[in-house]
């Protein structure tokens, strides 16, 4: 190794390496939890705000990491990305979520899955046809399945894009826009897309309770879904207050831990029966 401290030119150099070896590392351990099952579903309620039911569920991966304890996605999803791993783990999400919902059908509980794609699942030519593959297999209706991509994506090959997302539309798949606001694109933009929701981003609902702003901005994307004939869902909910302005700019459903946070298969299985029970 490099002797102490000789100037900043070796000190730099000595981080990188540190760094590049951590990366290494991170991605031989994201190798083997995909050939280990250290990936786990948890899912997250989505409920209706007229009704107060559960009509669907996120799916939001988890990583248990022997000696790490579960870690969350924004730690590994990135990585996975840059080292082309996103691709399996795409297809486990999608797989682990579609024999998910065949399991809850059997107990009787016909909830919506959203999933989140990333751009590189997207770009895959066959995944149509594995998506397809997925739900026939499992003895599902295309409309349990919904799809979360982001402003990015959409952007990215438009044309290519609105192609491909007619054929997921014209399966009868699902479309929702994810962290809708913190992108680039506009709604008069959107409309060439086939979408049938917006998730208004988190950050947006954290203060509109206090910050005019983003009262205005969240009351702006709800009555412009409606006159686009979208619905719309809020993020990142956690107080009663919150709820109500959502409630009051007509916005349909939301998310957040003034519901529940997510939670392993099991337990939003008990959470969507009890509810529907009520
Ligand atoms: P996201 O899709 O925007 O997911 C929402 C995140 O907000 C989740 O974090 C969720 O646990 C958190 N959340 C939910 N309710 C609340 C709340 O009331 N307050 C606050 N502060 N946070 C709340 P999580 O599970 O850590 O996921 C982070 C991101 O990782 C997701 O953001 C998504 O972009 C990505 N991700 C998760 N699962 C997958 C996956 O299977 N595939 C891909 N490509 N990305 C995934
Ligand atoms: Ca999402
Ligand atoms: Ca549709
Ligand atoms: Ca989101």
């Amino acid at each position: 190794a490099k002797r102490n401290g000789r100037n900043r030119y070796q000190f730099y150099n000595h981080q990188l390496d540190r760094e590049q070896l951590e990366r290494v590392e991170l991605e031989n351990a994201l190798f083997h939890a995909l050939k280990h099952q250290e990936f786990e579903l948890y899912y997250q309620p989505q409920v209706d705000i007229t009704t107060g039911l559960i009509d669907g569920a996120e799916a939001l991966i988890r990583w248990n990491r022997p000696g790490h304890g579960m870690v969350s996605p924004g730690c590994f999803i990135p990585l996975a990305e840059e080292c082309g791993l996103i691709g399996e783990i795409g297809d486990w999400v999608l797989e682990q979520a579609c024999a998910q919902m065949h399991s809850w059908k059997a107990k009787g509980l016909h909830l919506r899955v959203s999933v989140n794609l990333s751009a590189l699942q997207l770009e895959t030519p066959e995944f149509c046809h594995h998506l397809a593959d997925c739900l026939s297999r499992y003895d599902l209706e295309s409309d349990q399945l919904e799809l979360e991509l982001t402003e990015s994506i959409l952007m990215k090959q438009v044309d290519q894009t609105i192609q491909l997302l007619e054929h997921l539309d014209q399966m009868g798949v699902h479309l929702s826009i994810d962290d809708f606001g913190t992108g680039y694109s506009s709604l008069s933009y959107l409309k060439r897309f086939p979408l049938d929701k917006l998730k208004i981003d988190q950050s947006f609902v954290r203060e509109i309770s206090v910050d005019q702003d983003d009262a205005i901005i969240c009351r702006t994307i709800i009555s412009m879904a409606e006159t686009l004939n979208l619905k719309v869902t809020a993020e990142g909910v956690e107080y009663p207050d919150q709820l109500a302005l959502l409630a009051e700019f007509g916005c349909h459903q939301y998310q957040g831990y003034l519901f529940s946070k997510p939670v392993p298969a099991d337990e939003l299985a008990r959470l969507a029966l009890e509810n529907h029970n009520e």
